[in-house]
């Protein structure tokens, strides 16, 4: 069997776990990353927001990072899914799909999480293209367009006044009973941002880019962008497996060094955090990298 020792696993390998593996390979630790090919974001066109990298394609930001990360010959590549994990005394044992088997001696999970779309036909082929999820992402590029938020209450309210500023045609969809308090609504209404409560039935779009939504009672509205903050569920049950606990929002609970509740076990990206995007999965994995490196430094030496 195809079984081989490293200092660190790395499970998911798209901005988060190439940024811990870069931190590592320059470290010179053994470091093997796993990767399903799968990042949340693969089907939206531009990237923004990530300096040097402003309208790039995603992918092409991911291969231009793998190419560098693989540069530094410790760190090696695996395509694959890792689908069950074990703590041994010392180590960790990481199984493939493919039935291979690596043991590590510190795990980094940079598995990243999924959006659950919901059954509006439309909806899943325009996500990521004009059915957005952050105005930071892409708000700049539908600034002045016909714009609806799917929200309800406090997130729709924070939503509607972040969007404010970048257009002045806004419309809410809470598809059922709105919840404002009466000075949300007064708020609202002052700047002519409109509400609409019937449910959505279909999102009316050409290649990904809606032009209008249908809803119940057959009425329409056209718009060119859509807002929408989805449920999501972890990429991989492997954090799960391993023991590591979840904070009440779903995501990994980690300390202020990306510890997650196992030791030698971390956590970096969108699978620990909200605050969702390419700078930040960068971030946290070079972080991560760091404090991998310490650990091993101060069990070693
Ligand atoms: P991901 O990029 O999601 O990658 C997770 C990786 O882990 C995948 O490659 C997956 O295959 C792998 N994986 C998971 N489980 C396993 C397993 N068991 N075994 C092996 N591999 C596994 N941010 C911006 O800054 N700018 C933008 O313009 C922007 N646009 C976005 C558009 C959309 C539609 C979405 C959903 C997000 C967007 N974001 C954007 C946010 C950004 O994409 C994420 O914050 C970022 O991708 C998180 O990186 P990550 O490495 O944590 O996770
Ligand atoms: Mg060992």
């Amino acid at each position: 069997m195809d079984r081989k020792d490293f200092e660190v696993i790395i499970i998911g390998g798209s901005y988060a776990g190439l940024s811990a593996a870069m931190a590592l390979g320059r470290s010179l630790r053994t470091v093997l990353i796993v990767d399903s090919g799968t990042p949340c974001n693969m089907q939206t066109p531009h990237s923004h927001n990530f300096l040097t990298q402003d309208g790039e394609t995603p992918s092409r930001i991911a291969q231009k990072a793998k190419e560098q990360v693989l540069n530094y010959k410790t760190v090696s590549w695996m395509n694959g899914r890792a689908i069950h994990g074990s703590q041994g005394v010392n180590d960790f044992e990481i199984t493939l799909q493919s039935g291979q088997v690596f043991t590590g001696d510190k795990i980094i999970f940079a598995t990243g999480i999924k959006d659950i779309m919901p059954p509006i036909p439309g909806f899943a082929e325009c996500w990521g293209i004009s059915v957005i999820h952050c105005p930071y992402c892409h708000g700049f590029e539908f600034r002045n367009q016909r714009t609806a938020i799917i929200a309800n209450a406090e997130r729709a309210f924070h939503l509607a006044s972040l969007i404010n500023n970048l257009t002045d045609n806004l419309t809410i969809l809470t598809s059922g009973d709105t919840h404002f308090d009466m000075d949300q609504m007064a708020r609202l209404q002052e700047h002519g941002i409109f509400i609409i409560a019937k449910e959505i039935t279909e999102m009316n779009h050409l290649d990904g880019y809606i032009h209008s939504m249908t809803f119940s009672d057959s009425s329409r509205l056209e718009v060119d962008a859509v807002y929408a903050g989805l449920p999501f569920e972890q990429q991989s049950d492997l954090p799960f497996l391993l023991g590591c606990e979840f904070s009440e929002s779903g995501h990994i609970k980690i300390d202020t060094f990306q510890r997650t509740s196992v030791k030698g076990i971390y956590a970096c990206g969108d699978n620990s955090t909200m605050m969702r995007s390419v700078a930040n999965a960068v971030y946290t994995g070079n972080f991560v990298g760091a404090m991998v490196n310490k650990e091993l430094t101060d069990e070693k030496f």
